[in-house]
């Protein structure tokens, strides 16, 4: 039996304990649950804090001043205090009946559709994901309830997932990417069924709405573990279901897989770094070798370099959008990378000011580096845009806020919540 551990106050937030202490005062059942609990086992510092309750949505709601519900699949409350946000969720239960002839047909794969029904805390652990995800404490008490060998699971760095694990991935694929986002992440180690169910169902990644595909690629590749993960996402065979076939569009040992490897620890190290990392950078990186390869056969079958590149750039980002639904600001930041990198190597005197000033500018130069790294190309293309940059700093990317000035572009807006 393994000792329970004992947190102190200053593990956790000021928002988390608030909350957990204010749904008790009004006779709920509260608990920090999920990830902050984990990472504190792992004695690391817990990046947001989730809070598991049996008040539901409008009783949560009613306890605070400034609580929100939202939700997309399921409804959760997200209560800001003091300029933190905690989420917080009612104990649900796993399963839920389909209730019309509609669900039935549509969930005939297993996927679930709802999984809004409330339950206690017995069933809400056995909904939830991991052994490793489904460990609870009550910061009044410092009880702590890990009723699934989640600790030892923690301990033993293993991802293991609840319940039978092909069951559990059909009822939400998107489980396999988060195995192996935490497997990534944590540095831990698959269990064995696991990581063997993965085959028999990687392609129900397909049916998954692109547009959650896209929120599970964020959380896959901007979190400063992109490169571990982008190997393990290839070793399960589940980077095509996630980012369409082009995107494994490179063979083992290839320069375009070095390509794609350097730009993951290029991202790696800025977020580590805590400098700004933009997913079209990335993303153009990663659906490089596809283009370059649809480029080079529309440039043999007649077209200019530019179109081609132009072309090749619309058709590949059309096909990964089938898969990932990329949002259009950063397919179009994609294409203007692919489309600069022609223009950058012809080094022509009288558009040097023009490229300098793109909006994308540093990125393309980033890219063609990266080409020149792992392509055998020669540096006389980055050296010559390397001189410029040092000729004209003043004008490096600044075609955007110039127009901005002159008012030929409305200023950018603050980007809103998605979930609101
Ligand atoms: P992170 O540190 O990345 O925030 P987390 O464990 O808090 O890790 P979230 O994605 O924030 O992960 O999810 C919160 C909790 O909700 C998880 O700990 C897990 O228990 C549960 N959960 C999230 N997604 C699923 C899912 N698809 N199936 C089952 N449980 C899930
Ligand atoms: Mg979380």
């Amino acid at each position: 039996m393994l000792a329970p551990p004992v947190f102190e106050s200053s593990d956790f937030s000021r928002g988390a304990l608030h909350v957990v202490e204010q749904l008790q005062d009004e006779g709920f059942d509260a608990y920090v649950v999920g990830g902050a609990v984990r990472d504190l086992l792992l004695g690391k510092r817990p990046k947001d804090f989730d809070v598991a309750t049996n008040a539901t949505p409008d009783q949560i709601k009613q306890c605070f001043r400034n609580a929100r519900i939202i939700g997309r699949r399921f409804q959760i409350v997200h209560v800001r205090v003091a300029g933190e946000i905690i989420e917080v969720t009612t104990f649900r239960r796993g399963h839920d009946v389909a209730r019309s002839e509609q669900d039935a047909r549509a969930s005939q794969s297993g996927r679930l559709l709802r999984d809004n029904v409330y339950g206690s805390l017995e069933e809400d652990a056995r909904r939830r994901d991991l052994t490793i995800n489904a460990l609870y404490y009550d910061t009044s008490s410092n009880q702590f309830i890990d009723q699934l060998g989640g600790q030892a699971d923690v301990i033993d760095r293993i991802i293991r997932i609840i319940g039978d694990p092909a069951e559990r991935y059909r009822e939400d694929p998107v489980r396999m990417l988060r195995v192996v986002r935490f497997a990534a992440r944590l540095q831990f180690d698959l269990e064995s069924d696991t990581e063997s169910a993965i085959a028999s169902v990687r392609t129900l990644l397909r049916d998954i709405p692109p547009a959650r595909l896209f929120d599970e690629w964020l959380k896959l590749f901007m979190n400063g573990s992109s490169a571990p993960t982008f190997r393990l996402l290839r070793h399960y065979e589940l980077l095509a279901p996630l980012m369409g076939e082009t995107a494994s569009f490179a063979i083992e040992g290839e320069p375009a897989l070095e390509l794609q490897a350097l730009a993951l620890t290029n991202t790696d190290r800025r977020v580590a770094d805590g400098r700004p990392v933009t997913p079209a950078f990335l993303l153009a990186a990663l659906y490089w070798p596809a283009v370059q390869a649809c480029a080079e056969q529309l440039t043999a079958s007649g077209e200019s370099p530019l179109q081609a590149m132009h072309s090749a750039g619309q058709q590949i980002v059309q096909q990964a959008c089938q898969q990932l639904a990329i949002p259009k600001r950063f397919s179009l930041a994609m294409r203007d990378i692919w489309d600069l990198q022609p223009r950058l190597e012809r080094m022509q005197q009288k558009k040097i000011k023009d490229h300098l000033a793109h909006r994308w500018f540093r990125a393309s130069f980033d890219l063609r580096l990266l080409r020149e790294q792992t392509h055998s190309l020669g540096d006389d293309c980055s050296a010559f845009w390397t001189d410029q940059q040092k000729r004209y700093p003043e004008l490096v990317g600044s075609a955007r806020a110039r127009q901005e000035e002159r008012g030929e572009r409305p200023p950018r807006r603050r980007r809103r919540n998605r979930d609101s």
